[in-house]
């Protein structure tokens, strides 16, 4: 048997402190579950003689709980040190990539104070730009699970019903398609109906992050959100990342959670060690045109989890829950172009152009890092996009 050390550079974000999952077809070949190692995919199903992993997705991985993720993470950390069979080692560059997980249910957050308070004095100029449930629960919404796709995907420009200066709608092309610069958590173990997870036991039943893109239409949003929440503005396409960092590569990004005042109600209190140092790019066309700061994110994760499941509701293996936008407190760390351009009437230049939303054949990619143990940095796997043409009809 060939074998092959895989060597890395100090600098390499892919290192074996990071070791995230997908699901991977080396070309003419099946899909079945990779752990990405600098800039090769490592065949599990092959590497552990394991067939959990020989599935087109990780739910049945994810299903089997915290103590074998552990294990399957020690021994991978402890392989990749040493030579690997040739056989198992397929480069990033030659495989395809699909969505790693079946997504079951999709919940989508607001949980960023400075997107919220931004947005809320767009909504409703004059009025309190945080609503009075803000601060007492992480307000959400069950998103359309069937509809997010890999990065890499291309979004086609929606259509709908958009409300012009008569008062009437028309219907046609969004003409505000916008981002949102999302962290996703992955559940692993599910839960049983009627019985809520503890906000301290949130730990055990999330198995990882992947970044996401909310793409969105404002125009459309604007006009069919009353009194309902997002429906067809956000419903076309969601796109998240092809890999799930492990949250147990994310221990050295812990940090303590802003301040929550008032404070929230007993089954939302929790530890506070759930804020995440994670620093975003948001790169449009090419250019860097932000940076959210995940570690000021008002609501945690594991609140979040803790409140989707408050009412009895249960999660599955595979389910996604997002952030929301993350936007931090200055301008040029927002998560969305409607916050970035001031509602649309202040634009920003891109790569020489003035810009506001986005144009047909327009790219976006969102990267992240955050810290990893003595004092490197670890990546998250990017989210990419672009904008087709709407389709006539
Ligand atoms: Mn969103």
């Amino acid at each position: 048997m060939r074998t092959l050390r895989l060597e890395l550079g100090n600098d390499d974000r892919f290192g074996p402190d990071n070791l995230p999952y997908g699901v991977f077809a080396p070309a003419g070949g099946e899909f079945r579950t990779g752990v990405r190692f600098g800039s090769a995919v490592l065949d599990l199903a092959a590497l552990l003689d394991d067939s959990t992993f020989a599935q087109p997705d990780l739910n049945a991985f994810l299903a089997q709980g915290p103590v074998r993720w552990h294990t399957v993470r020690q021994r991978l950390r402890d392989l990749v040190r040493g030579p690997l069979p040739a056989s198992v080692i397929h480069p990033l560059d030659s495989v395809s990539l699909r969505l790693p997980v079946a997504i079951g249910d999709y919940v989508d957050f607001y949980a960023s104070i400075d997107h919220a308070t931004r947005l809320g004095r767009f909504l409703r100029p004059g009025g309190a730009p945080l609503l009075p449930n803000w601060r007492h629960l992480p307000v959400g919404y069950h998103g359309r699970a069937g509809s997010v796709v890999v990065s890499g995907t291309p979004v086609i420009r929606p259509r709908g019903q958009l409300r012009t200066d008569s008062g009437a709608p028309e219907f046609a092309p969004s003409r505000r398609l916008d981002i949102e610069a999302e962290l996703g958590f992955v559940v692993g173990a599910g839960s049983e109906p009627g019985t809520p997870i503890a906000v301290d036991d949130v730990g055990a039943h999330i198995f990882g992050v992947a970044l996401v893109n909310d793409w969105s239409a404002r125009d459309i949003q604007a006009w069919e959100s009353q009194p309902l929440g997002p429906f067809l503005a956000k419903s076309f396409a969601t796109t998240m990342s092809a890999w799930i960092t492990p949250l147990a590569a994310l221990e050295s990004a812990r940090v303590p959670l802003p301040d929550q005042s008032p404070e929230p109600l007993p089954y939302l209190r929790g530890r506070r060690d759930w804020g995440l140092d994670i620093d975003l790019r948001v790169h449009w066309n090419g250019h860097e045109v932000s940076t959210p700061p995940y570690r000021s994110m008002y609501w945690s994760p594991a609140q979040m989890l803790a409140h989707l499941t408050v009412n009895g509701a249960a999660v599955r293996p595979g389910d996604l829950f997002a952030s929301g936008t993350i936007s931090g407190p200055e301008r040029r760390q927002s998560g969305s172009f409607i916050e970035l351009s001031g509602n649309g009437s202040e634009p920003i230049e891109v790569g020489g152009e003035a810009r506001t939303f986005l144009a047909d054949g327009d790219s976006v990619t969102i990267t992240a890092t955050a810290p990893g143990p003595a004092g490197a940095r670890i990546a998250l796997g990017e989210v990419s996009g672009h904008v087709l043409t709407a389709r006539r009809c």
